[in-house]
């Protein structure tokens, strides 16, 4: 501590910054994004040597560290493999949700990885895992993970 500071208590002001930036995401999720943005549909990155599917898709493959360059179409259905409701209205959560808000971990028939995503078009007590959901496409699509709006039952 400087000479200056001798005898001062030292204080902690608790406040917030807020930092605009942005990022190119990659060619990878770029790809991905344009897909959904453009085609509204999914794809996915299959590693060439153990045949493993990512979605959302990877570079690299995180068994075999080999570099994934076959690109698939993957369904928009699949399986719920895990999920979390939120019945407060967390910052994080967009205002467009309203509680209580279901988090789904769902495996897209093909893949061998999950994407987590909304859930909607239940209720928190009629979820289960293994539950069968679609996506659904946003009808505005700005090329993220939000033009998927969310997932739901398959009827
Ligand atoms: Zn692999």
């Amino acid at each position: 501590m400087s000479e200056n500071f001798k005898g001062i208590e030292p204080m902690i002001h608790n406040s917030k910054i807020n930092v605009p930036y942005s990022w190119w995401a990659g060619d990878t999720a770029s790809r991905f994004f344009i897909s959904l943005r453009d085609q509204q549909k999914i794809i996915a990155l299959r590693c060439g040597k153990c045949g493993k599917v990512f979605v959302p898709p990877r570079k690299v493959c995180p068994s075999c560290f080999t570099e994934n360059t076959e690109w698939e179409d993957i369904s928009s259905e699949g399986t719920l493999i895990s999920y979390s409701v939120a019945r407060r209205q967390f910052e994080s959560i967009p205002k467009d949700k309203k509680v209580p808000v279901i988090w789904g971990l769902i495996k897209l028939d093909g893949a061998d990885t999950a994407i987590l995503h909304y859930l909607d078009g239940i209720n928190p007590g009629e979820v289960a895992i293994g539950l069968r959901v679609k996506a659904v496409f946003a009808e505005s699509r700005t090329g993220s993970i939000r033009d998927i709006s969310h997932f739901v039952p398959v009827k």
